[in-house]
């Protein structure tokens, strides 16, 4: 059998582990070790020799165990399969979504550095941007969805394009589901780019997960998740992950083990445990997600549901249309009326739960307005269309019957 042919949810269970190195336990053990025994003091230099990039790796030779802040068979085996949805050369996996997006920036942005990043963009990732980078000499220069089509001027504009150095963008945007062109993006780039001194695109991929969008395929150089969202997948874990080139990732790795924000091995485990199920849960997450979507469509108290199925819009739709594999699982939308009214709705809900976070088995409803995005300035957060009146749902793999059963019984409150 070609294992290389093999799809990505049929190597979630084996890929990269070795039984017969842990006693012929099926699942990979909890390596719960800070170090690891060099059986010859040989082995031990040879694999800092390695570790430290003073030479290359020969043909065949792995990176030898060491220290757990430089490698575990719990975050390596995790990397290798993680890696496997995109295809991509290598990942790094850390202990939260924020250390795998900061330490990123911090590898590849330097002091006199321009970022072009995306509005709206994750409340951690934003302040990160606008009030750490800067602190180091960093330019930072957001914008809008509805500029996508400018992006060029915008950089000329400021004066800085000699030194723009990543495009950052979130897509689709959190919670109202506008899309950003990542190929589009992806060709601003190369426009300012030139070999020796490449732009790099990052993309955080987090609101689509491994299965939805494939952000490499686009052009993207580096995709970034909350690993604590889709991945993890069972609201019990805090974790990240970077992907991207053997070259890019290993400078991520690189910063990773000197910042020391690597995951341990017990979100390891966690994690390798939660992706043996990544496909089913998401799979059925976003089937709930259209009957939800569509029951409250019909709904006289509500407005208006921000739902990629349900994108009109003929620009917004060939983005859709061209990145996108499926509608997902995140949809906003307006209760008729404001802020009282959404409390009333939320505050109803019975199966539903009133949550932050996204991408879990459950279902988590939330208020932008006054929760995740309380800290956008308000003329900007009304721009964006995050009103008093949007309710934010991640739905998860309840029975859809039961979800709109909750909704209704709320929505009567209102
Ligand atoms: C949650 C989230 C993050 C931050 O991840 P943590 O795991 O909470 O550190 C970053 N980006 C997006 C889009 C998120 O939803």
């Amino acid at each position: 059998m070609d294992h290389s042919k093999l799809r990505p949810e049929s190597l979630m269970m084996s890929y990269g582990y070795k039984p017969e190195l842990s006693q012929g336990a099926v699942k990979c053990p909890i390596f719960q070790t800070s170090t690891f025994v060099f059986q010859k003091a040989e082995d031990g230099k040879a694999f800092f020799e390695v570790a430290y990039g003073l030479r290359e790796r020969s043909e065949g030779e792995e990176l030898g165990l060491i220290y757990s802040r430089l490698n575990n068979p719990d975050l390596e085996i995790l990397e290798n399969r993680l890696g496997l949805w995109e295809n991509a050369g290598d990942c790094a996996v850390f202990e939260s979504g924020m250390s795998a997006i900061t330490t990123t920036l911090l590898e590849f942005l330097s002091p006199g550095d321009l970022l072009l990043f995306s509005n709206p963009i994750y409340g951690g990732t934003d302040h990160f941007i606008k009030q750490i980078l800067t602190r180091f000499g960093i330019h930072v220069l957001g914008f809008y969805p509805w500029e996508q089509d400018r992006l060029e001027e915008i950089v000329r504009k400021s004066g800085k394009a000699d030194r723009l150095k990543m495009i950052y963008v979130e897509t689709p945007a959190n919670p109202t589901n506008i899309l950003i062109d990542i190929a589009a993006c992806s060709r601003l780039a190369k426009t300012f780019g030139t070999s020796e001194k490449p732009v790099l695109l990052a993309v955080d991929n987090t609101y689509m997960g491994p299965l939805w969008q494939h952000p490499m395929k686009q052009g993207a150089d580096l995709v970034l998740y909350s690993a604590t969202k889709y991945i993890g997948g069972h609201s019990d874990v805090i974790a990240g992950a970077c992907l991207g080139s053997k070259e890019l990732i290993g400078r991520v790795k690189g910063l990773r083990s000197f910042l020391g924000c690597m995951a341990g091995p017990w979100t390891g485990w966690l994690l390798l445990r939660s992706l043996e199920t990544l496909k089913p849960r998401m799979e059925t997450q976003a089937s709930n997600a259209a009957e939800v979507a569509a029951f409250l469509k019909g709904h006289p108290k509500v407005r208006k549901v921000h739902y990629l199925g349900f994108i009109n819009e003929p620009a917004q739709q060939a983005i859709y249309k061209n990145q996108c594999f499926s509608a997902g699982a995140m949809l906003s939308f307006d209760v008729q009326g404001g802020e009282p009214e959404a409390f009333r709705f939320l505050n109803a809900l019975q199966l539903v739960k009133l949550a932050v976070s996204l991408g879990s088995t459950e279902s988590l409803a939330e208020h932008p307005a006054t929760m995740t995005h309380v800290g956008v300035d308000p003329a900007e957060r009304e721009k964006l269309g995050i009103t008093g009146g949007l309710v934010r749902l991640s739905v998860g793999v309840e029975h859809p019957d039961d979800l709109i059963g909750d909704l209704k019984q709320a929505l009567e409150a209102v």
